[in-house]
């Protein structure tokens, strides 16, 4: 059996994730035909976040609203999940991540078809031409269907939400042609000038729109800043990566800049409690931790397995926002991690491979 790619990078992209951010939920299906057991997809208002980490989604909770709960249905295994009062997200979007983008077929929780659409199409979980009718307004008729028979635009890409934790990626996933189309330059947009050390604050948001007989939602991603604003940020990760090579750790963080200050979202949840009280038992924590991460060399293999082991361990131990002794400007151990992910990240994308 071939490897697929797209299996590979799911199994690479899951690995990094906290959880998901959804434009919807499910309830079960009301058609008297339908198997037993049959759901069938409700989108909302307000953004939902699914998480197998309970800490994260109890956080999520307390600074965007809704009421945290385990998710039943899920077949992740054991998931939590929450529906927020929000339906705007302050996000980033970090480096060397791209919008990714398929027509897929999904039924039971299943993938069935992935392919890219068009004439020709290849379903890649099969390897086989994909099954759905070329002509376009056939296969929209199909995918329409209850359970859809056609496959239809999925698109999915990583972004960061801060104050929640975790190493701090979650993973957008929504459907539909609008969001497909409307996002993709701004994803590339920002994940370039995040490759290049200008974070950027955004916000996601759900969009409903009215059109003469039909309401529709659409995710969308909001830009406060002008270009002139985003540009006049001149730290840039080769910058941050020669500080990484010559002093193990960064020595100038890119500015990130707050997003606009908007009314409705209450005040971050507070971290975890240090494992310790005694301060001075916590800076010796951090130090180690810090020497650990240092001892990673970020052109290794699994550099970012190890990162990211290094950043977990962190959080457990409720360090992961403690303060690093001795660095200029002062760096959080979660600022570290995601540099070094980053920087993995973007040495990987510029490899041969
Ligand atoms: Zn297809």
């Amino acid at each position: 059996m071939p490897i697929t790619v797209p299996s590979i990078l799911d199994a690479q992209r899951s690995g990094v994730e906290d959880g998901r951010i959804r434009p919807g939920t499910s309830k079960p299906s009301t058609n008297p035909n339908a198997k037993p057991g049959t759901r069938v997809p409700v989108r909302l208002q307000k953004w939902r976040l699914t998480s197998s980490n309970q800490k994260a989604i109890e956080a999520v909770a307390t600074r965007f609203g809704g009421t945290p709960q385990p998710w039943a249905e899920s077949r992740r295994g054991t998931q939590w999940e929450v529906i927020t009062e929000t339906n705007r997200l302050p996000i980033f979007i970090p480096p060397a991540v791209a919008l990714d983008q398929w027509m897929e077929l999904w039924s039971g929780g299943k993938c069935l078809r992935r392919c890219e659409g068009g004439p020709g199409a290849v379903n890649t979980r099969n390897r086989r031409p994909c099954e759905c009718p070329s002509d376009d307004a056939e296969r929209i008729a199909l995918a329409k269907q209850n359970p859809p028979a056609a496959c239809k635009t999925m698109s999915r890409f990583r972004v960061r939400l801060l104050d929640v934790p975790g190493i701090g990626f979650w993973r957008v996933e929504c459907g539909g042609f609008h969001g497909a189309v409307e996002m993709k330059a701004t994803v590339d947009t920002l994940a370039a000038l995040a490759g290049q050390g200008r974070h950027v604050a955004a916000f996601l948001r759900l969009d409903w729109r009215t059109e003469p007989g039909k309401q529709y939602v659409v995710p969308t991603i909001e830009v406060p800043e002008t270009e002139r604003q985003i540009l006049a940020q001149t730290a840039t990760l080769n910058e941050i990566a020669a500080g990484h090579s010559s002093l193990g750790m960064p020595t100038a963080r890119p500015q990130i800049t707050a997003g606009p200050a908007t009314a409705p979202i209450p005040a971050p949840a507070a971290p975890p409690p240090a494992d310790s009280a005694d301060p001075e038992q916590v800076t010796a924590q951090v130090r180690q931790i810090a020497a650990e991460l240092r001892a990673v060399a970020l052109t290794d293999r699994d550099a970012g397995t190890r990162i990211r082991a290094i950043g977990n361990e962190a959080h457990r131990r409720g360090l992961l926002d403690e303060y690093i002794p001795d660095t200029d400007p002062a760096t959080t151990v979660r600022d570290t991690v995601l540099d070094l992910i980053a920087a993995v990240a973007a040495g990987h994308k510029d490899g041969s491979e």
